[in-house]
Order: C-alpha cells, then sequence, then structure tokens
C-alpha cells in the first residue's frame, strides 16, 4: 500500500471514530467487549470437539467425560453466540443514525460553502461524490465496525495458528499460499469498483438532476404545455443506459478474477484434506486432532479470509469516505476576514468594480463605481442581461469582484468578519425560494420566536389575510411535500412571504430584486405605496423594471452592458435627450397614460 494511501485511511479511521466518540460513547468500549467474544466463539468448538472425539474413540469410554465435554462445549459455544448477537443488536442500531448523521453533515457543509462554488462543475461532482460518498461507505459506523471484525479475526487467528504450529506446520503454509492468492483477486476487484466509482457517480449525477426535474412539479406547467415528458424520458433513458454499460463493463472485468478465486479455493482444500488424512492414516495425529485440525484450518482460513477482506473493504469504504472528509474539509475560495461592523450608519461604494463568472471570460460588470449613502435609496435599472442582479450578488458577497473592490464605510468588504457582513441585508432575490415548512417558519428561520411574531411582517407585506384564513394560520405548512394539508400559494402571494421574510430580518439594507414582479396591480401599488414605510428609512436598493417606481428613490442607477451609463434622480434623467432612461420611461408611460 502507498505511503499516501496509509495516511488516507489512517485519516478515515481517525475521522470515523472521533465521529462515532462524539456522538455515541458507548459504542467503542462496546464493540471491543464484541470484538473479544466473536473471537472466542469457534475455540469452543476447536478445544473440545477433540477432546470429546478422542473420549469417543477411546478402547474404554467414560460416558461422564463424554457428556461433560459435549455439554461444557455447546453451552460454551451458545452462551458466547447470544452475547455476540445481543451486542451485535445493540450496535447495529446506531447504523441508521451515523448514516443519517453523515448525510446531514454534507447538507450543512453545502449550506456553508461559498456560494461561487455552488455553480462550479467540479464542486457539483464534489457534492456528488460526497452525498454517494457517504452511501457507499455505510457511514462511519460500517468502517469502525469493520475495524473491529478485523480485530476479532486477527484474535482467532493468532489461536488457531498455534494450534496448527504445534500439530501440523505446513497446513499453514498451504493454506497461507492460496489465502495470498485470493487477497490479490479481491485487491484486483475492488480497484475495478473503485476506479469506476467516479465515473459512475458523474453519471449518476446526470440522472439524479434528471429524475429531479420530472418530479419537481413546478416544472411541471412547462413540461405539459411544451410536450417535454418525451424528451426528459428519452434523456434520461440515455443515462440509465450509460450505467447499465457501465456496469456491464464492471462484472465482464470482474468475472474472470471471480472464477480464479473459486479455483484457488477448491485447490486449498483438496491440498488441506490430502495432507491431514496422511497425517492421520501414518498415525502421526489422532482422528482427534485431526477433526480439530480441519476445524482450525476452516477458522483460519475465514479468519485471514475475513481479515483481508476487511481491511480492502475498510480501504474502499474508506475512499468513499475521504470524498466525504474531503468534501468537508474543502477551503473556502473566498477571503473572510475578521473585522467587525459597527452598528450604525453605513456608506457603501463600487469602486471600479468588474467582474466575470467562474470559469468565464466575459466581463458582465465593467468598471462600475457608485457610492450608497446610508438610508439612500437606489433604483437599478436596465434591460435584461444587463447585469443589475449581478451587481445585487457582489454587493452581498455571494461572489467576489475579480476588479476594483466594494467598500463598506472606507473598508473592502472582504476585510469584515463574513456573516456580519450577510448580516447588513435584507434580500428579496428574483428567484428567492420559500421552504417545505410553514408559512411562519418561513419568515422566522428558527430564531425562537413564536409564530405570532410572524403577524406583524405579513401585515406590512399585504398577505396576513391570506395566511390567517389557511386551515392552520401562519403554521399552516408551504407545498405538500412534507405535508399533505400544505398549501400551494400563488407567486404573488409567495412573494409577499419572501418580502415578510426580509422586513423580519430587520437589516440595514433593503435589497429588492423586482419586488412586484408577481404581484398584481393592486398589490404592486400597496408595495410602492408603503415602500417608505417598509423600508423604513434604511438604505434600499431596488431593481425594478416599473420606471415610475423609480420616482420612489432618491437616484437611479441605469445599467447597460456591464456599465453604468447613466445616473441620478427621476428628475434629471426623465428629461435628458437621448437618455437611455428617459426613452425607456416614455416607452412606458404611454401604456399607463
Ligand atoms: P440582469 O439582472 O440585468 O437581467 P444579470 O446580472 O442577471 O442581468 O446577468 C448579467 C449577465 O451575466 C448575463 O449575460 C447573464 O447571462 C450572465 N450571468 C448571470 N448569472 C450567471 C452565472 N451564474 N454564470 C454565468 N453567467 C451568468
Amino acid at each position: 500500500m502507498k505511503e499516501n494511501e496509509n495516511k488516507s485511511i489512517g485519516r478515515t479511521l481517525k475521522f470515523c471514530f472521533k465521529e462515532i466518540w462524539q456522538n455515541r460513547k458507548y459504542y467503542i468500549p462496546l464493540s471491543f467487549v464484541n470484538t473479544l467474544v466473536g473471537a472466542a466463539i469457534p475455540f469452543a468448538d476447536i478445544i473440545f470437539l477433540p477432546l470429546l472425539i478422542n473420549a469417543l474413540l477411546a478402547p474404554e469410554k467414560n460416558l461422564g467425560l463424554i457428556i461433560f465435554y459435549a455439554a461444557f462445549m455447546t453451552v460454551i459455544r451458545d452462551v458466547l453466540n447470544c452475547l455476540n448477537n445481543s451486542l451485535n443488536v445493540q450496535l447495529e442500531k446506531s447504523a441508521d443514525f451515523f448514516l443519517n448523521l453523515e448525510a446531514q453533515e454534507v447538507g450543512k457543509r453545502c449550506m456553508e460553502i461559498d456560494f461561487a462554488m455552488t455553480e462550479d462543475k467540479k464542486m457539483l461532482d464534489r457534492i456528488k461524490k460526497a452525498r454517494n460518498g457517504v452511501n457507499y461507505s455505510g457511514g462511519s459506523h460500517e468502517i469502525v465496525k469493520g475495524f473491529f471484525t478485523v480485530l476479532s479475526n486477527v484474535f482467532k487467528l493468532f489461536g488457531v495458528v498455534t494450534v496448527m504450529i504445534v500439530n501440523a506446520p505446513l497446513m499453514l503454509l498451504i493454506t497461507g499460499v492460496l489465502l495470498l492468492v485470493s487477497a490479490v483477486l479481491n485487491a484486483k476487484k475492488n480497484g475495478i469498483d473503485i476506479q469506476s466509482f467516479s465515473e459512475l457517480s458523474g453519471i449518476d449525477r446526470i440522472f439524479g438532476h434528471i429524475c429531479w426535474q420530472m418530479e419537481d412539479f413546478r416544472y411541471g406547467k412547462d413540461i405539459r404545455l411544451y410536450s417535454a415528458a418525451d424528451m426528459m424520458i428519452e434523456k434520461s433513458t440515455q443515462q440509465i443506459n450509460r450505467l447499465s454499460d457501465y456496469y456491464t463493463t464492471i462484472n465482464r472485468k470482474k468475472f474472470p478474477l471471480d472464477t480464479a478465486d473459486n479455483a484457488a479455493g477448491a485447490v486449498r482444500d483438496f491440498g488441506t484434506y490430502l495432507y491431514l488424512g496422511v497425517l492421520a492414516i501414518t498415525g502421526k495425529i489422532s482422528i482427534g486432532t485431526f477433526s480439530q485440525l480441519i476445524s482450525a484450518g476452516g477458522t483460519l482460513y475465514s479468519s485471514v479470509q475475513a481479515i483481508i477482506m476487511g481491511a480492502q473493504d475498510i480501504v474502499k469504504r474508506g475512499r468513499y469516505m475521504n470524498e466525504v472528509i474531503a468534501f468537508m474539509d474543502c477551503p473556502p475560495s473566498m477571503e473572510k476576514g475578521e473585522r467587525r461592523v459597527i452598528d450604525g450608519k453605513h456608506e457603501i461604494e463600487f469602486r471600479n468594480v468588474s467582474f466575470s463568472y467562474p470559469n468565464t471570460t466575459v466581463q458582465v460588470l465593467k468598471n462600475v463605481s457608485i457610492r450608497l449613502k446610508s438610508g439612500e435609496k437606489l433604483s437599478v435599472v436596465g434591460l435584461n442581461g444587463a447585469g443589475k442582479t449581478t451587481f445585487i450578488k457582489l454587493l452581498c458577497r455571494l461572489y467576489d469582484v475579480t476588479g476594483g473592490e466594494i467598500l463598506l464605510d472606507g473598508v473592502n468588504i472582504k476585510d469584515y468578519d463574513y456573516d456580519e457582513y450577510m448580516k447588513l441585508f435584507s434580500v428579496v432575490f428574483q428567484d428567492y425560494r420559500l421552504l417545505a415548512f410553514s408559512a411562519a417558519d418561513n419568515i422566522l428561520l428558527g430564531d425562537g420566536a413564536e409564530a405570532s411574531a410572524a403577524d406583524p411582517f405579513l401585515e406590512q407585506a399585504g398577505v396576513i389575510k391570506k395566511i390567517k384564513s389557511l386551515p392552520k394560520g401562519s403554521e399552516t405548512m408551504m407545498f405538500k411535500q412534507f405535508d399533505k394539508e400544505g398549501v400551494e400559494l400563488s407567486g404573488g402571494e409567495q412573494q409577499k412571504l419572501a418580502i415578510a421574510r426580509a422586513l423580519y430580518k430587520n437589516a440595514p439594507v433593503v435589497i429588492l430584486d423586482e419586488p412586484t414582479a408577481a404581484l398584481d396591480p393592486v398589490a404592486e401599488y400597496e408595495i410602492y405605496r408603503q415602500f417608505d414605510g417598509l423600508v423604513a428609512g434604511k438604505t434600499a436598493v431596488y431593481i425594478s423594471h416599473r420606471l415610475s417606481s423609480c420616482k420612489f428613490c432618491d437616484h437611479i442607477a441605469v445599467f447597460s452592458e456591464g456599465t453604468v451609463k447613466e445616473y441620478g434622480t427621476h428628475d434629471s434623467l426623465v428629461h435628458k435627450k437621448d437618455g437611455i432612461y428617459a426613452e425607456m420611461f416614455a416607452a412606458q408611460a404611454q401604456y399607463y397614460q
């Protein structure tokens, strides 16, 4: 085994033992006791069976002794077996717990990784590998269980090797050589499995994603109206075929190795019987010892096999688990400073900011400079693709600028503590998502407040009446994934909930990206009318296609092809000759007149 591999197995075992120790203290001592019990089981037969046979074959039979050997052997074996079984049952109770715990840890890490990484194909593959890694490894429980199984078999091995060295040393050689052959063959088979893991994870991710789109009814309308079902089936079938071709190739590669392994087993059995038969016929060993050695041979074979396979299994599972550990350890790519964000008024400045999305070369923002004073309301307008949402994403540090800098109170935002910086913003993104929990949970987000604490914000967002009319009020579940009584709110109602969530956060900077896109004209009018009240003197950035809403803002920044083409008040821009804003405003105004 290579040095790196040793290191990584050491790291995996350390991770698994630590995970188990931190969560179920009793597990490791109990496993050790079980190891000793399991190791002792075959020795009831190995020790007492030859005594019993010799007593049976003795010219003068001692019935008492025969009964004693038979009873003692059976009782010891059964007691040990019972103990072993009940300890196993006890330990197995933790299997699901650890599997779920590790799946949860992967999910937790997904929520923590830099947002910019979530669109990176390599990162997506890594996440998929980590998820598969939890399942394929069976979780830390399986790895630690494997370790104790190996240990138990090492103890057994010591016992039977001692018996053989004393009675028939050549038997050790026959069994040893052929077991080595089996080990090499098994290592090759495991190598094939490990090699295919990476490829299989990739195919699996694509297949999973297609299935998810088929199942997620948010896609349902478009799929039906554009008759996309056939295409979805065809694309998923392509992946199914790729998977089954891949498995066929794997099995084809493994078949000769399996056959050779079976042949090695047959040679070993034949050699052992021949050798021991000759020893017994020539009177070198008694019939009792013959049976003892056959039994010891079986135990030696099974324990060596279990050690090798167990060790290989730990290596194999460990490699899968390493994907989990590697994902858990993957370093953040964003610089995160330690500077505290001081409460109070804040000024934000974009200074010559440029930006390209990860793995792209196109600059979607070019040399953008904007200053946003505390309490100021900035409206960001422009055609689709002009870079408005990107501007917001950079402001919220979902991505880092690739050129220039963003300053908060004159200090580069990278210097601030990331979590504290994020607390500055209440954002409603265009593609906001509600969670499949209650309406109140979607607003309070687990901060410990009573569900009723959400009411004033639902009211401000203009959705309280609807929420109160639901069967369980604000404790009604959104969507039907977890609760068949869950509700499907309209797009506008969902958007109002998202606005209520942003208001509840009560951050000093409010950002609304097309906040009224899904609202009806009355609700839209209400939001505009209350806009000042909603943002309550806070700094606000407001992206909207409805230019009439810009009148509420102190300044308007007109984005075009990634740059700020115009900047000023509504009054200064609306009359600008050949101005983009003036033209857009005039175009919209004709529909309102
Ligand atoms: P707007 O909000 O003004 O409609 P965006 O800021 O969303 O525009 O997009 C600006 C440009 O950046 C568009 O050309 C868009 O295709 C591109 N873009 C947006 N998001 C990504 C992304 N995650 N990866 C690569 N390009 C993106």
